[in-house]
């Protein structure tokens, strides 16, 4: 049986336009290419959870346009359950308008629009779906007192949460305390801890640190070094998977996703953070983020070809 995990987080359409170089004001650039792509953390991490193997439930508001219109079409073919997604009439649904430049340099500006309206009250309302869960996954692209509501509710039904704190924000300890797993990568950790994150043994001090304000286990991502895990059970550094990136968008919304479901399915905290990795770094050897979020079979038989090696 798929494990249920329920990701409360944002919907964002990304529109973006590659070019020669980033429009400086008052600058009109033509000969860009424009394509459209779904986006927003939440939407990230639910997609990438459903196809890592998790029975999904999202929540989440999107406005009543076309934007809304295609994310929906796209959750429900990655059999996402949406009881939770809320069409809202007032506000449009999130976009972010996204250059890239020739060079790889980007310049990106976000309307969350709709995003900005998920309330504790569309928390309350998904309150038997948290209950049933294995896992509360979030991120912070929607309202902390939303996000802080949710902590609740799920601690409340023993409910495990994780915490992908991006972008990253100062956080009170009373929501600290009622998180499972943190799971910052650098400059996250280094914007939480105030302590500097350039190598193995900062990342460890970070970490430590971080799980006193209360967080019960820090994952903290190091890109292609993989994740340093700082838990009640002990620490390490789980080692990345050696691949060639061609883009590293949404690598830790394939990371995030992933390790609910690992942990959802029973594994331990040190597997889980492996088939973690071999997920996100499946991810980073495609492009796009929804799109390089990849199926349980693909991370399955990437593992197995890593262990032949
Ligand atoms: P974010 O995408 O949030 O900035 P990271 O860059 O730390 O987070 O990446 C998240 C995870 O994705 C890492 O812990 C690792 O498992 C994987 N990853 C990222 N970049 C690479 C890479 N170049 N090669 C292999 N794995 C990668």
């Amino acid at each position: 049986m798929k494990p249920h995990i329920v990701v409360v987080g944002s919907s964002n359409t990304d529109m973006i336009i590659r070019l020669d170089h980033i429009p400086r004001p008052g600058e009109t650039i033509l000969g860009g290419e424009f394509f459209t792509a779904a986006g927003g953390k939440g939407a990230n991490q639910a997609v990438a959870a459903a196809r890592a193997g998790g029975a999904v439930s999202f929540v989440a508001r999107v406005g009543r346009d076309v934007f809304g219109d295609q994310a929906i079409e796209g959750f429900k073919r990655d059999g996402i359950r949406l009881d939770g997604v809320l069409r809202d009439a007032k506000r449009p649904s999130g976009v972010a308008l996204i250059f890239v430049a020739k060079d790889g340099e980007n310049s990106i500006a976000v309307a969350s629009g709709a995003n900005g309206a998920l309330r504790p009250g569309d928390v309350g309302k998904a309150r038997a779906a948290i209950r049933g869960a294995r896992i509360l996954l979030m991120q912070l692209e929607t309202p902390l007192d939303t996000v802080a509501a949710a902590a609740s509710l799920a601690q409340r039904e023993g409910v495990r949460v994780i915490l992908n704190p991006a972008p990253a924000q100062a956080l009170p300890d009373s929501l600290l305390k009622k998180i499972s797993l943190l799971t910052p990568n650098e400059s996250e950790a280094e914007m939480l801890s105030g302590i500097k994150v350039g190598s193995d043994v900062a990342a460890a001090r970070a970490a430590r640190k971080l799980r006193q304000h209360g967080v019960e286990t820090v994952i903290l991502t190091l890109g292609a070094r993989g994740a340093f895990v700082a838990s009640p059970e002990g620490e390490g550094l789980v080692p990345g998977f050696k691949v060639k990136a061609v883009d590293t968008t949404a690598a830790g919304d394939v990371f995030n996703g992933a390790l609910a479901v690992s942990l959802g399915e029973g594994s331990s905290l040190w597997d889980a953070v492996r088939f973690a990795n071999a997920a996100a770094a499946l991810s980073v050897t495609r492009l796009g983020a929804q799109p390089s979020a990849p199926r349980r079979r693909d991370i399955d038989a990437f593992r197995r070809r890593f262990r032949k090696i």
